[in-house]
């Protein structure tokens, strides 16, 4: 890494500023843009020739590199990632009110950590549908401003909380309080409007979520940390970006590096825009269209998928909670993920092609497996492997706090997992098996 400080610097910079799929789309996008890639739409004829492309799905987005018309030789070499965190959205009337105090009523997104949203400052982001000149147009918000807050029951009206753990009902205890009855504003979507000085029948409808207010930052005695909403799984978003970006300086020979960040993840990726749906089997087959089909398929037979999420470090206070023989650390280096019952892609032939990649240039890496007596997580790898029928590897960048409000990484792994995608888009992984 060049500059492993201006890099945590920018991934900071990402991570606050993509607080929707929708910012995370746009953050990825203005990257890409910067490089010289080329925004193409799905409604148009694609111009196949040589180029760096982006084309975007909602919350989705799928980036690519073409050389020349010997790249698909080689096949495709892509990461993948999702662009969703779990967390707090809000529901289609914002109307609550009680005992003297202004409400809106949320639903859970995916499985956060409920208690990691108490006494948070939130604030607010997502898109909004407007009527305007008798057409609907779609426009992004994000409000940074502390505007709302869950507060906690005080301890003396609930004495067993600390005995007997706190049990939160989502609809009843996750209503957020944003002002005081009488006020001017009569209800949220009022204050919805008045943030985008449209009035408020113009308003139709939205999707919004709630994040917490406070910056990325660096923690620990070394600052070796890093400390934010969302790290699962934008770190991996951020990392697969900005490789691909720092590619179009270079010429990638008979590959095509892509990049696809998937929406939906945290809720199943089963959607118009998420990893199950026909959204990277279509660009795959409008990039092949002007190949034989068996050209295609020899292509894909040579294509790899690295699935980047985040991975379960080994929490020192819960140690019964991971199997001691495949320990996970901070900053220990890339993680690859294995399950033998295909919650996670990676075959043994994907672990040794990474493991190659790393070990010839010096870069750390963990193996992973569950413990046998517990359910495992997944990820978007066994999905996207199944529908394009590639080798795919679940990897990833150890965490504590996973789905918490505020997670936290370490940092040289962000900069490794850039590191490791670079060298891996540039020249696939080896296929020689
Ligand atoms: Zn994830």
């Amino acid at each position: 890494m060049e500059n492993p400080q201006s890099h945590t610097l920018q991934l900071m910079e990402f991570m606050d500023n993509s607080t929707s799929p929708y910012h995370a789309v746009k953050e990825a996008s203005e990257i890409l843009d910067t490089a010289g890639f080329n925004r193409i739409y799905e409604d148009h004829d694609w111009d196949l020739s040589a180029g760096a492309f982006y084309v975007i799905r909602d919350g989705s987005m799928i980036s690519w590199i073409v050389s020349d018309a010997t790249s698909l030789g080689n096949g495709f070499a892509i990461v993948a990632a999702h662009t969703d965190s779990p967390n707090l959205r809000l529901k289609p009337v914002l109307t609550g009110e009680k005992f003297g105090l202004k409400q809106f009523g949320l639903e859970t997104y995916g499985s956060p950590l409920l208690n990691t949203w108490l006494d948070r400052d939130l604030g607010i982001s997502g898109r909004l549908i407007i009527s305007k000149n008798d057409s609907l147009i779609e426009t992004l918000v994000q409000i940074n401003d502390p505007i709302c807050r869950i507060p906690q029951l005080a301890i003396h009206l609930d004495r067993t909380v600390n005995d007997e753990g706190l049990i939160l009902n989502p609809q009843n205890h996750l209503r957020p309080i944003w002002n005081d009855l009488g006020s001017v504003m009569e209800t949220f979507k009022d204050f919805l409007a008045s943030q985008i000085s449209e009035p408020a029948t113009s308003l139709k409808s939205w999707d919004l979520m709630l994040h917490d207010v406070q910056s990325a930052t660096r923690i620990g005695a070394e600052n070796q940390w890093l400390s934010s909403g969302r790290i699962d799984n934008l770190v991996s978003c951020h990392s697969a970006i900005t490789a691909i970006k720092d590619l179009t300086e270079q010429k990638v020979q008979n590959r095509i590096p892509m990049v696809c960040l998937f929406n939906h993840e945290e809720v199943g990726s089963t959607s118009a825009t998420g990893a199950a749906s026909n959204f990277l089997p279509s660009v795959v087959e409008r990039l092949t269209s002007q190949h034989k089909t068996s050209d295609k398929y020899r292509a894909l037979s040579k294509s790899t998928l690295l699935s980047a999420d985040g991975a379960h470090a080994t929490h020192p206070n819960y140690p019964e909670k991971h199997d001691i023989e495949h320990q996970i650390s901070l900053n220990g280096g890339i993680v690859i993920k294995r399950n033998n019952n295909e919650r996670y892609a990676t075959t043994a032939t994907g672990q040794a092609f990474v493991q190659t990649l790393c070990d010839s240039n010096g870069l750390p890496y963990q193996l992973f497996s569950n413990r046998s007596d517990m359910n495992c997580g997944s990820t978007i790898g066994p999905v996207t492997s199944a529908l394009l029928g590639i080798e795919t590897i679940d990897i990833g960048i150890a965490q504590l706090s996973m789905h918490s409000s505020r997670e936290l990484c370490g940092v040289e792994d962000a900069e490794l997992l850039t590191l490791f995608m670079k060298l891996y888009l540039k020249s696939g992984l080896f296929s020689n098996l």
